[in-house]
């Protein structure tokens, strides 16, 4: 397994590098986005790690062209903590997953270990789920002929189940991929934004899509 990670900052580089490494991973590195850019077009990797912020070429450019050359390779995003509408816009841009600095090494090891699960039934572009369509290059979303008209975080948080359709994702995975934060458990923050994306996806529509799963999360699928 081959990965690249793109990362200027020597030292999360040599971390990186070296943790991975260790976990069997055959690594490279490229310090700056035009040289990741190069590695990401010219070799075949299994994994991208893309740091947001680059010297010569950032993260979302280099995501950008990536996609627009049609390299599907999973690209697992860092971002630092606070930069809400970048992720989002990682996301939107085809980002498959997404972590905020500083993170625990086990849970990008875990991450990196799920992308590759997911790399043999790798996603289109466009997600098909019954009648609706969810096109993560065009940032578009439509149940039959009827254009949903979402605001971008409701993109955002339709797109994520969307990409993991079928499978439960919990309030606090859902906080944390969407928003960057770890709510409380009580908190309804997942819960009013699901509320909100359900009354454009599902509640003008006979057949409901997004289900709540009492006690876990919600989950995207036609039943
Ligand atoms: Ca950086």
């Amino acid at each position: 397994m081959r990965l690249l990670i793109v990362e200027d900052e020597p030292k999360s580089a040599a971390f990186l590098r070296e943790g991975l490494g260790e976990a069997g991973f055959n690594v490279d590195v490229a310090e700056d986005g035009v040289e990741g850019r190069f590695k990401a077009l010219h070799m075949d990797y299994d994994l991208i790690i893309l740091d947001a912020m680059l010297p010569g070429l950032d993260g979302w450019s280099l995501l950008r062209e990536l996609r627009s050359n049609g390299k599907s390779v999973p690209v697992l995003f860092l971002t630092a903590r606070g930069e809400v509408t970048d992720r989002v816009k990682g996301l939107e841009l085809g980002a498959d997953d997404y972590l905020v600095k500083p993170y625990a090494f086990t849970e990008l090891l875990a991450r990196v270990r799920a992308l590759m699960r997911r790399r043999g039934a790798r996603q289109p572009d466009v997600l098909q789920i019954a009648d609706l369509t969810v096109d993560l290059l065009g940032r578009r979303a439509s149940r039959g002929e009827a254009r949903l008209d979402l605001a971008p975080q409701e993109f955002a948080l339709l797109s994520l189940l969307a990409r993991r359709q079928g499978e439960v994702l919990s309030r606090l995975v859902i906080a944390e991929q969407v928003w960057d934060m770890n709510f409380d458990s009580d908190s309804n923050v997942v819960d009013v934004a699901v509320r909100r994306l359900r009354r454009k996806v599902d509640d003008p529509f006979p057949v409901k899509l997004i289900h709540t799963v009492r006690g876990m999360g919600y989950v995207l699928e036609a039943r």
